[in-house]
């Protein structure tokens, strides 16, 4: 049996991602077979795509997606076929079939629908530890976050609002600043001079906490944006990776620490992820938390997806609907 899938044939811009024929993905022990109903899109994969981040070639992208289990590997209990599923944690997901991780997913709530989930699970739960566990922002705090009208930024707004902070956030049109003050920002601005910005905003004193998802671009400014032990969270690099630097600098701006978080290092227990998969769902039924599907597309389509995320010209979530 075959199906389709979006291949990488080597590294290289959006036009080495090609719609082929390939062998289907069958369930071993412990894992579920899911026909895909939407694929989300990720920038981790265009730095896989690129080769900043190392894969084998050919490569099928993806770590992210909603479907309908079809099969039921040996060894899995609590998952039937037909159960409507999302995750962040499989892998070659841009294809009609993926196989993952029983452990790995998990079953969405009827509210949702099934399209649209695979916009919530890798960016929600990356919104979600960052402004649970990767950071301590308490409320009151003043934070900054660049890219705020981003599929994670988005997000982690509504998430660290309803937590009593103060978002200040970065974007690079008056467009996607208006989406970033509606998720909930106080105050969102263009990049030029976004240190000064956010110091006159906090009486001098500076953030407790940037989350720098931009990296090589914004890296030093944000480093001084901070207050004294305020915390750097620096979880991407949407413009380049930060190059090496010097950890005196930290002492300089005042007992500063910085961390470089992966999702994967927040998720590792059952208990753990189930944790954060519910505050998603139950934010989203309460409709305290909304997200935002900016660009949909059939997933045949994808190398104009990754062009969009890439060119800045997205908001929010950037789903492949199969
Ligand atoms: P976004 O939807 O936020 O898209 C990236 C945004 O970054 C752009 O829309 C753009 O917003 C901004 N940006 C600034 N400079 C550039 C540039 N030179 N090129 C492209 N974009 C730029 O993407 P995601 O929400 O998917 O991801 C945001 C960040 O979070 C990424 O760095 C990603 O790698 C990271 N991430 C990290 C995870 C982790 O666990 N560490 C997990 C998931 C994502 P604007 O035009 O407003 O500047």
């Amino acid at each position: 049996m075959t199906m389709h899938a979006v291949v990488a044939g080597q590294a290289g811009g959006p036009e080495v991602l090609e719609w082929r024929e390939v062998a289907d993905p069958v369930a071993g022990p412990g894992e579920l077979l899911v026909e895909t109903a939407a694929v989300g899109v990720n920038f981790i994969e265009t730095y896989q795509r690129s080769g900043v981040y190392p894969v084998a070639f050919p490569f099928i992208p993806g770590a992210e997606a909603s479907g309908t289990v079809i099969a039921v590997g040996s060894d899995v209990s609590g998952f039937v076929v037909g159960d409507r599923v999302i995750t962040a944690e499989a892998s070659e997901t841009y294809a009609e079939r993926f196989v993952v991780s029983a452990e790995r997913v998990a079953r969405l709530p009827e509210f949702i629908d099934v399209a649209d989930a695979a916009a919530i699970p890798l960016q929600g739960l990356t919104a979600h530890y960052l402004a649970t566990s990767a950071a301590d922002p308490r409320e009151g705090d003043t934070v900054l976050l660049h890219a705020g009208a981003g599929g994670v930024g988005l997000l982690l707004t509504q998430l660290l609002v309803a937590r009593g902070v103060r978002v200040l956030t970065t974007a690079s049109t008056a467009e996607k600043r208006e989406l970033s003050r509606a998720a909930g920002a106080a105050e969102s601005f263009a990049y030029e001079g976004f240190a000064d910005r956010a110091r006159e905003l906090t009486g001098g004193a500076g953030v407790a906490v940037v989350y720098d998802g931009v990296g090589k671009d914004t890296f030093d400014e944000s480093l001084r944006a901070l207050r004294v032990r305020g915390e750097f969270v620096l979880f991407g690099g949407a413009s380049g990776q930060v190059p090496l630097f010097d950890l005196q600098r930290l002492n300089a701006g005042g007992s500063l620490s910085i961390t470089r978080p992966s999702l994967g290092h927040f998720l590792l227990t059952a208990e753990e992820r189930s944790w954060r998969y519910g505050e998603l769902f139950a934010a989203l039924e309460a409709r305290t938390l909304q997200f935002r599907i900016g660009e949909n597309s059939d997933l045949a389509n994808a190398a104009d997806a990754h062009r969009a995320l890439e060119g800045r010209g997205t908001t929010g979530k950037v789903v492949l609907e199969v």
